[in-house]
């Protein structure tokens, strides 16, 4: 068979499993199920039993037989189904609370049977919940010393597909695969002694040894960050090329005026660098795509205020879109402020705005007069019409979606330069990979005068020194910061907690000598807006709130941040919000409240953030305590779908494959000597690429 061909054609597959192969898993073709890699084997020569399982043996395979089965009623229409599996050295109970009517039918007494999960003991006795479950002949007549093992879902199991059935169809499908092409140039291949796609993808399901195995895994995770690297630096290198950008050649009587009679500070050497960087991409005649990374507090508003400058200079207009409205309005009043007297027409566009003067407002924008647009998504709205956009601005990238942003990309021709904000630092070796086709600044000094946040970790029972302690920082003019997690499952509970919070708060603080403010999600933009306001303008001592706070409020009064439950943060959220205190010039706290006793990771973050403010360092230990797949902005975005690789664990992989993609592309930049790789551009998957939105 093609790897082309329907997978409904593969022998003992048919109609109705080949619908549901569909469903479930996408896969619609021989080569869609080739691909479909198992995520664990079963070394036959390794045989276990029940006698000596231990506790900690994780997954194993036994044989045996069945017998007492018995069903619970558990409920309307739910029912728990157990039943005594033994192999004559010893018996487990198997549990099932799903699909027990299939099971209930399809088990039978005399009949052999292989069982492969994971054992616990429940009770004193041994018990496996929802073991993988197949009649033993079927692995006896298998000749294959490793026997792959897949992951199935509860409808593959009803509909007979599972795991040993799986394994039984990708074991027809080696044998007949023909057809499968090397993807690889020959030459990168040589070098690095990597096994053929073709023994590859047979391997990784069969393999002979476990040196086989591990060659297999290799020569795919290579191909993997190969293609991944290769999409990347190809689109950096086409837009380096093809690219044209507005250019603006000269530095200005605005930027200019600002910088010798209104800047509130002198620039941080860091903060000068960057504005240097963005100049020179802006006056290269490419369109610029920048990412500024600078860690909370460094001065990454002022930076983007003197660009957007430098576009006014050069007869444009800029925008900065933020991801919510209250940081929309918060970046509206520094830029107003910064801004005062020179006459520069700065408009806030915000869903908020009334119909009626948002029209105007457009109608400004739409003709030149508003120089600047400070705004959320709102701004993308298509009907928002620019008369010359020169330069987009946007703060803390993630939270935009791909799609927004190649909206706003679109509105100008040639496109706008494009400068993306992030105080979420990612570790080096992620930001080349990823942001490959991105060029990248760093803001890595903070600006004078500012002392390092103390974190300190407290337990309940700290509780009343901990607010004793707020209450000398409230009583010395101070403000602070009380968070509480948000759970995502439900609001309404996260509502009560924080409610029980402010409550608490509240009696420890009592008005009118205290006033306290509540700031959540459920509250409307406007309500929001209002209390931060009362916070900001010092009317009110604490702000008690959920996680909405996070980005970018700047309220330099405020110096503690109490984080509650903190153990349900990650990281790098908890660095964020640590990084809305220790902006002025008082000595800043940080106060993480947990419960008693934390487990492993939870203390293991709680310990990083107690020993450092480095936000590079945080995220190195955020990319080691969680992989990368989980890290912020880049699970939503899907941009690192790797189904074998590490960005952390494959590193000299991941350098090895950028070094090659770069001679590739450095000495043929058009893929002219390699038809495949070509080939592989024109289709490639990966087209929502960095450079292309922005
Ligand atoms: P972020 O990078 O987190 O967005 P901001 O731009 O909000 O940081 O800046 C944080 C604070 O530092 C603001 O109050 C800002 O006015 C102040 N600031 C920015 N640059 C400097 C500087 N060069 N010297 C002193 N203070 C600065
Ligand atoms: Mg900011």
């Amino acid at each position: 068979m093609l790897p082309n061909d329907e997978i409904v054609y593969l022998k003992g597959v048919g109609p109705s499993r080949a619908k549901v192969l569909a469903s479930e898993l996408d896969i619609h073709t021989v080569g869609d199920l080739l691909l479909y890699f198992p995520f664990r084997h079963i070394d036959r020569s390794q045989q276990s039993t029940i006698a000596t399982l231990t506790e900690d043996c994780g997954y194993v395979v036994l044989r045996g037989t069945v017998s007492n089965m018995q069903t619970v009623s558990t409920g309307k229409y739910r029912e728990r189904l157990t039943v005594d599996f033994s192999d004559g050295t010893g018996s487990i109970q198997l549990v099932w609370f799903q699909g027990t009517k299939w099971v209930r039918e399809k088990l039978k007494p005399d009949v052999r049977y292989i069982i492969m999960g994971r054992p616990s003991v429940f009770n004193g006795q041994w018990q496996m919940t929802h073991p993988e479950l197949e009649a033993d002949t079927a692995v006896e007549n298998s000749r294959q010393p490793f026997l792959p093992v897949y992951f199935t879902t509860e409808k593959m199991k009803s509909s007979g597909l599972g795991t040993r059935a799986m394994a039984r169809l990708t074991e027809t499908l080696v044998g007949c695969i023909a057809g499968i092409e090397e993807n690889l140039p020959q030459e990168v291949i040589d070098r690095y002694h990597l096994l053929s796609r073709r023994s590859a993808l047979i391997a990784i399901h069969y393999p002979e040894s476990l040196a086989q195995l591990d060659a297999a895994r290799t020569r795919l995770k290579f191909e993997e960050l190969f293609f991944l690297q290769l999409d990347y630096q190809y689109a950096h290198t086409a837009r380096q090329q093809h690219s044209e950008g507005r250019v603006f050649g000269h530095v200005g009587d605005i930027f200019n005026r600002f910088y010798n009679e209104k800047l509130p500070f002198p620039l941080t050497g860091a903060q000068k660098r960057v504005i240097r960087e963005v100049r020179e991409d802006m006056r290269s005649g490419h369109q610029m795509n920048r990412l500024l990374q600078g860690d909370v507090g460094s001065g990454k508003t002022l930076v983007a205020l003197m660009c957007m400058l430098i576009a006014l200079d050069n007869g444009s207009q800029a925008c900065l879109m933020a991801p919510t409205e209250i940081l929309a309005t918060q970046h509206y009043n520094t830029f107003l402020r910064m801004l005062d007297g020179m006459g520069i027409g700065v408009e806030l566009l915000i869903g908020s705005v009334r119909p009626a003067d948002k029209k105007k407002m457009k109608a400004r924008i739409a003709s030149g007069e508003t120089r600047i647009v400070i705004g959320t998504h709102a701004l993308i709205e298509d009907n928002v019409q620019f008369a010359d956009l020169g330069l987009v601005v946007i703060d803390e990238q993630h939270r935009f979606g791909v799609e927004q942003r190649s909206k706003l990309w679109s509105k100008s021709i040639p496109a706008p330069h494009v400068l993306v904000m992030t105080a979420t630092p990612i570790p080096r070796t992620l930001a080349m990979t990823v942001y490959g086709d991105l060029d990248c600044s760093v803001i890595d000094e903070l600006p004078p005068g500012r002392h390092p946040v103390r974190t300190y970790h407290r337990t309940e029972p700290r509780r009343p020194h901990v607010f004793h302690f707020l209450k000398q920082q409230i009583d010395a003019g101070r403000q602070v910061y009380i968070v509480y997690p948000l759970i995502h499952e439900s609001e309404k509970l996260d509502l009560r907690d924080l409610e029980e919070g402010l409550a608490m708060v509240q009696s420890y603080f009592p008005r009118p000598q205290y006033q306290v403010s509540m700031v959540h999600g459920q509250l409307s933009a406007e309500e929001k807006a209002f209390e931060m306001q009362r916070f900001k303008e010092g009317k009110t001592h604490i702000m008690v709130a959920t996680t909405v706070i996070e980005v970018g409020v700047d309220v330099p009064n405020a110096t503690v941040m109490v984080i509650e439950n903190a153990e349900r943060f990650g990281l790098s959220q908890l660095h964020q919000l640590r990084g809305r205190v220790g902006r002025g010039a008082d000595q800043a706290y940080c106060i993480l409240m947990t419960k008693d006793n934390l487990g492993g990771i939870s203390m293991e973050r709680i310990r990083t953030m107690c020993s450092t403010t480095d936000g590079f360092q945080i995220a190195e230990a955020d990319l080691r305590l969680r992989g990368p797949g989980d890290m912020q902005g880049l699970q939503q975005s899907g941009m690192l779908d790797l189904k074998l690789a590490s960005i952390v664990d494959d590193e000299p992989l991941v350098s090895a494959t950028r070094n090659e993609v770069h001679d590739i592309l450095d000495a043929d930049p058009t893929l002219s000597q390699y038809p495949t790789l070509q080939r592989h551009i024109a289709h490639s998957k990966n087209k929502m690429l960095w450079g292309k939105i922005s």
